[in-house]
């Protein structure tokens, strides 16, 4: 393995001759920390490039002295992919200042955007332009359209519009040894020689920079009908959502699974949030369409609730009556991750099982976390999907802290079970540094080999988000 060389000071005396002093940047605790306050990043400097000449001297540099690169966008990550946990003093590299609309073409459904472009500033475009562009996150006014792409971000709208992959259809990025490549297509089909923009979405930084992307954006629907509906447990979703597809077929743009503890999480820690039931149910779906014109919604989801409560799926239900109505709505289910942030996680879990296995799994293995201690479970998550958020909790008035060294053990135990239904222990947060011992462990060795092998050739010196991505890099 090669050895990597710290930030020096000659190093960046040699930078401010080649790039301008603006990119300099101070280094703030933004760029040292993770939503979940985990993992606390290696210190280096901070430079935030303009365009993406600039960002190619500054790869191109490092390539020559052998200085580590850690690409950062909006910092939402929940798997450290963009914190450098040690390692020589890195060049953080932010996209903030690249965040331009370069092109909105609405007669293509395409819009061009710089990497440091938050998601929300393109929903905004989009929206100007009587279009929409579907990725939707709780983040998503902070983190950045490269980072989206770095992770394959997905979200809840991916039943009905795919994931972040699915909306590119081209990229420019800076190669590891600081080559441009131009490929900012428009085009749909383009099937000349390996995909190189699918070996990129996704890459988390460790294969090179994005400074700009192609994105599709989509007809905007007419309008929106929103239901919460009380449910047994994740069973009853499932031939919910099944019934929902007869109904509404891609109409649904999101089918959420709420579990009562994420309720009860909210009470606790945001009491002035307005949640929609008196008491909290053990379980509930939140379901979203858009509409295409001439479409009524309420209709679709009054005669889904009534399918559900005769076939004894549903035991309540609201239809939001307003958009404010449907705001609260989804207000709970955003702000549910920030709640188990503020009550502390022993473990996270983003996972993705066959749609048939989810309720194998979740009964398994909440029985499970069970013999070990006494801890609470709280699941949620894009149903539609399979990707379920299965977060563990310590008891009522405990600290995580108290839990540290079992938190092994339910990882273990949570990974093996997601293992034998044929599942995936990384659903749509990416692997990072988190999660860089799961993939050794439960990946096909096969894939690892390639995984090394396009590495090794695209950035044979490790540069790139040393430590990232895949086992072997730092
Ligand atoms: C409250 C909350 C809710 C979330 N909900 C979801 C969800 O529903 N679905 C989902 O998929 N994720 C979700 N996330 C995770 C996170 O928002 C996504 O992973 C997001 O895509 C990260 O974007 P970012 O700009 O913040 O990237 P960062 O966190 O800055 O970086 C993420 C990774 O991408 C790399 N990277 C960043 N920019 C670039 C670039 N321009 N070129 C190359 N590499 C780059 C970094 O090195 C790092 O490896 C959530 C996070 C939070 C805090």
């Amino acid at each position: 393995m090669i050895t990597l060389n710290p930030v020096s000071d000659q190093f960046r005396k040699l930078l401010a001759t080649q790039v301008p002093e603006d990119c300099f940047r101070p280094l703030s605790p933004s760029h040292l920390e993770d939503p979940r306050g985990n993992y606390v990043g290696m210190k280096g400097i901070v430079l935030a490039p303009r365009t993406v000449d600039e960002v190619s001297t500054i790869v191109r540099l490092c390539a020559e002295h052998l200085v580590p690169i850690v690409p950062i966008g909006g910092g939402t990550g929940l798997v450290a992919g963009h914190i450098m946990t040690n390692g020589p003093a890195p060049v953080i590299l932010s996209l903030d200042r690249m965040k331009a609309i370069r092109e909105l073409l609405p007669q293509e459904d395409v819009i061009v955007v710089e990497a440091g472009a938050t998601l929300f500033s393109v929903q905004e475009a989009a929206k100007e332009a009587g279009l929409l562009f579907p990725l939707s996150l709780a983040a998503e006014g902070t983190c950045q359209i490269g980072g989206n792409l770095a992770t394959n971000a997905r979200g809840v709208n991916v039943l009905r519009y795919g994931n972040m992959r699915d909306l590119c259809l081209g990229l420019e990025v800076v190669l590891p040894d600081g080559q441009i490549w131009h490929g900012l297509s428009r085009l749909r089909k383009d099937n000349s020689g390996f995909d190189l923009r699918n070996l990129l979405i996704g890459s988390e930084g460790a294969l090179g920079i994005i400074t700009a992307a192609t994105l599709r954006l989509h007809p905007r629907p007419s309008g929106y009908a929103t239901a919460l509906m009380t449910i047994g447990g994740s069973s009853a979703a499932l031939k919910l959502l099944k019934y929902a597809q007869k109904l509404a077929g891609s109409a649904i743009s999101a089918f959420e699974l709420i579990q009562g503890v994420g309720l009860d999480f909210l009470s606790e820690t945001m009491p002035d949030l307005r949640l929609p039931f008196d008491k909290n149910p053990e379980w509930a779906v939140l379901i979203d369409l858009g509409l295409h014109k001439g479409q009524n919604g309420d209709d679709i989801l009054l005669e889904l609730f009534e399918f559900g409560l005769e076939a004894g799926l549903v035991n309540d239900g609201l239809i939001a009556q307003s958009e404010g109505q449907r705001t609260d709505f989804w207000n709970v289910r955003e702000h549910i991750p920030e709640a188990n942030r503020l009550i502390g996680a022993v473990a996270n879990h983003d996972i993705s099982l066959p749609l048939g296995k989810i309720p194998e799994f979740i009964e398994l293995a909440s029985a499970r976390i069970q013999e070990i201690a006494p801890l609470r479970v709280n699941c949620f998550g894009h149903l539609g999907d399979g990707n379920l958020h299965f977060n563990i909790f310590p008891p009522r008035a405990e600290t995580p802290d108290a839990y540290v060294s079992i938190k092994p053990s339910v990882d273990l135990l949570v990974c093996d079970l997601v293992k034998d239904l044929n599942g995936s222990f990384s659903a749509e947060h990416g692997i990072g540094r988190a999660k860089v011992e799961m993939l050794q462990k439960y990946g096909d060795p096969a894939k690892l080999f390639a995984i090394d092998a396009i590495k090794q050739a695209l950035d044979p010196s490790g540069i790139m988000n040393p430590g990232a991505d895949l086992p072997n890099t730092q």
